[in-house]
């Protein structure tokens, strides 16, 4: 069946009935709006992030359920960038009216899967036929204890910077799909369906311990450049530091190019956070708690934001501080989140 068959209504009402209800929702998908519960002594954390097909995604190598999984997943990352704990979703969706409900199914699926491995509940959305390409908006509320939120302006000179899990299986995995390669089971995992740190996230905040915090999305230089920046502090990156996996290293015999993708890759969605020196054992015990390991990978410097990076000579040389431009890489489509 397509889904000009189904209609806007029928697919709204399949949505409801595989969505169900959760902790906190008063009123869910249904109404003119939703109706929640958020605690007393608890603050609201809302983020939104789009993905459009074409742009950040590509269905000749992204089958509908790791689509959903991953829009969910990227959103959640945000919650857990600021140590909150996701509770409510929203799910923006449009897409041509001659589209196999199957692969709607399949789309929802991966998501809700995601949603409920997290405790979270999808309440509420918004459907539209679309011209051309598949449009997804998904919102994510969640809650953090009051004054617990962790921000990007907080690094001070002296504090290490550390960051969770590896660097660069996503973007290897990427290279790899593009060129017609097949990644390992587990970097293409890494890619199709990471994983939102949330619990790691929750533990860091609730020590009270980490100065600033951020999800490694658009590439480790460019999220440490958004923390550096905020907080108006130089910053330096050992490169002989960067975690990377078993797979990584491998691969890396094969494709020697994609020896810069743990510092510009992107899409890791693990923790980049900074902390005082002397905090590193706590964090690391934290972190060993919900089976993650954290590594040391730099430091913050006082001086106007700039990013240094160190080789395994011991040589400084200065990093360019750009984030990923959306418009200004608008000439090559199908190349980032
Ligand atoms: P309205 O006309 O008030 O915007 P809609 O008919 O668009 O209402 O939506 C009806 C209900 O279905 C609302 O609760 C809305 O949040 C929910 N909804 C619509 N589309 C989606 C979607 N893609 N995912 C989840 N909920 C949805
Ligand atoms: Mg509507």
């Amino acid at each position: 069946m397509k889904l000009n068959q189904l209609g806007e209504f029928g697919l709204i009402d399949r949505i409801r009935q595989q969505a169900g209800s959760g902790s906190g929702v008063v009123r869910g998908i249904g109404d003119d709006a939703a109706v929640l519960e958020v605690g007393a002594g608890e603050q609201l954390l809302t983020s939104t992030d789009l993905l459009i097909e074409s742009c950040h995604f590509d269905f000749a190598w992204t089958r509908p359920e790791d689509l959903g999984h991953k829009a969910i997943a990227v959103n959640l990352s945000d919650i857990a960038a600021m140590g909150g704990t996701p509770r409510y979703l929203y799910l923006g969706l449009a897409c041509p009216g001659d589209t196999e409900v199957d692969r709607i199914e399949a789309f929802l699926a991966g998501a809700l899967r995601q949603t409920e491995a997290h405790g979270a509940t999808l309440v509420g959305g918004d459907t539209c036929c679309s011209p051309g390409p598949w449009v997804i908006a998904v919102t994510v509320e969640g809650v953090v204890p009051r004054g617990e939120a962790v921000g990007r302006d907080g690094a001070r000179p002296g504090d290490v910077v550390l960051v969770s899990g590896t660097l660069g299986d996503s973007a290897l995995a990427f290279t790899m799909l593009r060129k017609g390669q097949r990644p390992s089971a587990f970097l293409a995992g890494r890619h199709h369906r990471p994983e939102a740190r949330v619990e790691l996230g929750r533990a860091l905040a609730s020590s009270g311990r980490v100065t600033a915090m951020i999800d490694v999305s658009d590439g480790l230089a460019a999220d440490l450049g958004h923390i550096l920046r905020a907080s108006g502090t130089a910053g330096l990156v050992d490169l002989s530091s960067l975690p990377a996996s078993g797979d990584f290293r491998q691969c890396l015999q094969e494709n020697p190019g994609a020896a810069d993708l743990p510092l510009n890759g992107g899409e890791d969605y693990e923790l980049l956070f900074t902390a005082a020196d002397s905090d590193v054992p706590l964090l690391r015990k934290l972190a060993a708690r919900v089976g993650l390991p954290v590594t040391v990978i730099g430091e913050i410097r006082p001086g106007a934001p700039h990013l240094l990076l160190r080789d395994g000579h011991g040589r400084e040389t200065p990093c360019e501080l750009r984030g990923f431009d959306h418009f200004a890489n608008s000439a090559a489509p199908a190349d980032k989140v």
